[in-house]
């Protein structure tokens, strides 16, 4: 490629919207530009980079037995009112229709689809396992679409869904997929971590997500530092607890008077105690899939937080929101001294707290607590994992010390079972001449995601840098003064060599002073440039490295074969 006859409209402004350095530093280098809200255009450098990560999926999902495929993406709806997801999917699923008045829907995610796809026409066990996947645009109308790439409402993704006679074949399938889309993130040179997610209230029997470790990230994870378990903060669990006495402090049973005592934090300086001791109480709506909702009172130690994930999942609702004063004291709740035993509305307890004795609670009056309160063989099915993880909480499965930090999911592998094949009758004859549904799998990989998080982990203030095999070049030939015919010679052949030893070379030969290609260089974020510039007199060239701008002076006559190693 010659960068004279390139379309790549780098610019100094970035966005004023822009606050992740992967989404200032795309549309800056000119591999991306905006469009619309969650929308953008891939240029021809942007268009590469995007191909070579979608072929690196493809390449390694292919290597392990999937086959592509590529489904509509207009996708009719009674397909979503089979699977019961029209009514459920909320406000990211795009709804519109013909000019017939048919209805139909962009596909967020393709489950009904590949459902249809298969059912009837995979009619023997003999037939599985299957693994089909494509890689194509998404549409979700995201509440929030920001941060370029990161969070677009049309996105690239590649999304497979298998197939199997039972649930073995799938654990089976399911650890090849772990293995699968490692490697394809090792390949791009990402920092990632595969970790425990939330499968949600709608049913799967485990899922795992993938992420690459960065600040920006928009998902929390908690790692151990002694051992290999990490998991999204919304489903990671702890050891229980130890109390921060040495003697558990034994307290007489009694109504306590505690006027406009109502923060956890006054409340433990009035009784002098570690809020360890104390029940925190948060009220929350839970709105369920029937479109009916319910105030839920979720009951913690007051010195835990209230894990939303986890506590949608307790009441298997398909929302939780915010409750108002007004709304409790309206169902006689006594907001700042709710105790447990409170009247009217759903309690659920965290299992830190079961069989628990010496607690302070609201005694669900205006300024009363309760002291010395016992959780022992009471509400017995009303207990849930509920309280976030905390940093320096200990590990469940070795002892070591948990800690929080930040991701970018870019995969996600699923078990669904039956949760798509039972509902749209796919199913296929066992050994037995059984009908049965299929066991599937579904696993999915943010391609034009990936585009960002790959700079997100790896820029600095001057620009991108491209990690090997998601580079559009390897190396950049920088002509220091093209009006030089010996440089530009010299550079000529260098590149046409290199080309014709398949290469991904690009040479800088614009009119353009060697400043200015030098910061392009930078800003665009190549690994290696070739400055052949005035020491050629002298027999010298220069290869500077893009990550450590290092540059390193090599004889012109020995440097083709330096390159061909280097790159
Ligand atoms: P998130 O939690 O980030 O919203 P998700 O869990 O809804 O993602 P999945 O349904 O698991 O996403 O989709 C598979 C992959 O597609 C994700 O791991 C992510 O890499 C990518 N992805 C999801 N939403 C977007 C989006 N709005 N823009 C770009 N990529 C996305
Ligand atoms: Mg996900």
């Amino acid at each position: 490629m010659r960068f004279s006859n390139l379309f790549i409209p780098t610019t100094k402004n970035a966005p004023n919207d822009a606050v992740l350095p992967s989404h200032k530093l795309l549309i800056q280098a000119g591999f991306i530009t905006q469009v619309g809200s969650g929308i953008y255009n891939f240029l021809p450098m942007g268009k590469i980079v995007l191909e070579k990560i979608r072929s690196i999926v493809k390449d390694e999902l292919d290597k392990a037995n999937c086959q592509e495929v590529q489904l509509g993406f207009v996708t009719p709806s009674e397909l979503w009112k089979e699977s019961g997801r029209f009514a459920k999917y909320g406000k990211e699923l795009l709804r519109f229709k013909d000019r017939k008045e048919n209805e139909f829907v962009l596909s967020p995610t393709a489950e009904e689809m590949m459902v249809d796809l298969v059912r009837n026409r995979v009619k023997s066990y003999k037939q599985l396992p299957l693994h089909l996947y494509q890689i194509n645009t998404k549409f979700r109308d995201e509440a929030r679409p920001r941060f370029g790439l990161l969070r677009g409402r049309e996105f690239l993704m590649e999304d497979g869904y298998s197939f199997h006679d039972s649930y073995e074949d799938l654990d089976r399938e399911f650890d090849l997929m772990q293995e699968t889309y490692s490697k394809i993130f090792t390949r791009l040179g990402l920092d990632f971590r595969v970790v425990d997610a939330d499968s949600g209230a709608i049913g799967g029997v485990g899922s795992r997500e993938f992420m690459v470790l960065a600040d920006n990230g928009e998902d929390d994870i908690v790692i151990c530092d002694s051992c290999q378990n990490a998991a999204n903060i919304e489903v990671a669990k702890r050891a229980k607890r130890v109390s921060p006495y040495d003697e558990e402090p034994q307290m007489q049973p009694g109504k306590f008077f505690t006027p406009d005592i109502k923060t956890i934090d006054s409340l433990a300086e009035f009784f002098m105690i570690e809020p360890y001791y104390l029940i925190k109480a948060v009220a929350k709506k839970a709105i369920y899939e029937n479109g009916e909702s319910e105030v839920v009172i979720f009951f913690l130690r007051g010195d835990d937080n209230l894990e939303e994930t986890k506590a949608l999942n307790s009441v298997e609702a398909l929302e939780i929101e915010d409750v108002s004063e007004n709304e409790l004291k309206d169902l006689g709740v006594t907001p700042g001294f709710i105790g447990p035993d409170v009247k009217n509305v759903k309690v659920i307890i965290d299992n830190e707290l079961k069989d628990k004795e010496n607690l302070i609670c609201g005694a669900n009056e205006v300024d009363y607590h309760f002291v010395g309160y016992s959780l022992k063989d009471k509400f017995l099915d009303n207990f849930a994992d509920l309280a976030e993880v905390r940093e320096g909480d200990i590990c469940p499965h070795c002892g070591g010390i948990l800690s929080h930090t930040k991701g970018i999911e870019v995969g996600h592998i699923f078990k669904l079972g039956d949760r798509y094949s039972k509902p749209l009758k796919a199913e296929f004859l066992d050994k037995n001449g059984k009908s049965k549904p299929f066991i599937m799998g579904t696993y999915g990989i943010g391609v034009s995601r990936l585009v960002a998080v790959v700079i997100e982990q790896s820029h600095d203030d001057k620009g991108c840098i491209w990690t090997k095999e998601s580079t559009p070049f390897a190396l950049d030939i920088i002509v220091s003064n093209i009006k030089n015919e010996d440089e530009l010679n010299f550079a000529d052949k260098i590149y046409n060599k290199l080309l014709s030893m398949g290469k991904e070379v690009i040479i800088d030969d614009r009119k353009e002073r060697f400043g200015f290609k030098m910061k392009d260089f930078e800003l665009i974020g190549f690994p290696y440039a070739l400055i052949v510039g005035k020491s050629l007199k002298e027999g010298k060239v220069e290869v500077v490295d893009r990550r450590t701008l290092e540059k390193t002076s090599i004889d012109s006559d020995k440097v083709l074969d330096y390159l061909k190693e280097l790159i």
